[in-house]
C-alpha cells in the first residue's frame, strides 16, 4: 500500500500533469448544479452540459420544477441515459427542497442525502463544488486509480475508499485531489487501456508494473 506521503506525492504528480483539473459540469447556482450532478450519473458531463441550459432556463427555481409535468421534463433530458428515472428524481427532489428546506440546497451531507436522487457521491460533489466544504467524492475514476496505485486495497468498497483517502490526504487537498484523480483516470489511467508506458507514476504503481 502507498503510505500517506506517497499518496500525497502521487496526487501532486497528477496535479503537474493536469494543473487545471476541475469539474467538467457547467458551474451554476447550487440548485441547478445539484440537478446537473444527479443527471450525470452513468452519463458523460458533456451530454449533461448539452441539455441543462434549456432545462434550467425553463425551470429557474425549485418551486417551478416541483410543479413541472414529468413528460415535459423528460422531453428536455431524453438524450441522457436513464432519463425517465432522472426526470422523476428532479421533480421529487425539487418538491422536497420546497417542502423541507425552504427551497434552499442544504449544506450538510445528511440533509443532502435525504433528497431524492442524491446519493453519497452527489452530496459530496455538491458540498465541495457549491459550498467549498471539504468532501471526497468517490466515482469510478477515483476508485480505479486508487486501487491500481495501491492507495487502497483492491477489495475496498466506495465507503472504504472514501474513508482511507480522507485519512491519507490532508483535508485542504480533498477537493483538488478528487479532481486530479478524475482527470488522471480519464486521460492517463483509463479503464481499458491505461497509458502505463508514459505514466510518471509507473515506478510506484504495482498494477502498471505488472502491465508493462
Ligand atoms: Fe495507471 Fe498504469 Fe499509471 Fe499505474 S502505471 S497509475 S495503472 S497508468
Amino acid at each position: 500500500m502507498l503510505t500517506k506521503e506517497e499518496t500525497v506525492t502521487a496526487i501532486e504528480v497528477m496535479g503537474e500533469i493536469f494543473p487545471n483539473a476541475t469539474t467538467s459540469l457547467t458551474k451554476t447556482d447550487p440548485f441547478h448544479f445539484m440537478l446537473s450532478v444527479i443527471l450525470s450519473a452513468q452519463a458523460t458531463d458533456k451530454s449533461v452540459n448539452l441539455v441543462t441550459p434549456a432545462l434550467f432556463s425553463r425551470y429557474k427555481t425549485p418551486l417551478e420544477l416541483a410543479n413541472a409535468s414529468r413528460a415535459e421534463v423528460e422531453d428536455y433530458i431524453k438524450t441522457i441515459g436513464l432519463y425517465r428515472n432522472k426526470a422523476r428524481f428532479l421533480i421529487k427532489c425539487s418538491q422536497e427542497l420546497v417542502a423541507n428546506f425552504n427551497g434552499e440546497v442544504p449544506q450538510t451531507k445528511k440533509e443532502l442525502m435525504s433528497l431524492s436522487g442524491v446519493g453519497r457521491k452527489t452530496a459530496n460533489v455538491v458540498l465541495a463544488e457549491c459550498f467549498g466544504i471539504p468532501a471526497f467524492a468517490v466515482d469510478t475514476h477515483v476508485s480505479r486509480v486508487a486501487k491500481r496505485l495501491g492507495m487502497v486495497p483492491k477489495t475496498s468498497d466506495v465507503l472504504e475508499i472514501e474513508k482511507i483517502l480522507m485519512e491519507k490526504i490532508p483535508q485542504d487537498m480533498w477537493i483538488k485531489a478528487h479532481h486530479r484523480m478524475i482527470f488522471f483516470g480519464r486521460y492517463q489511467c483509463m479503464a481499458r487501456n491505461p497509458k502505463c508506458e508514459t505514466c510518471p507514476l509507473l515506478e510506484i504503481c504495482p498494477e502498471g508494473q505488472s502491465r508493462v
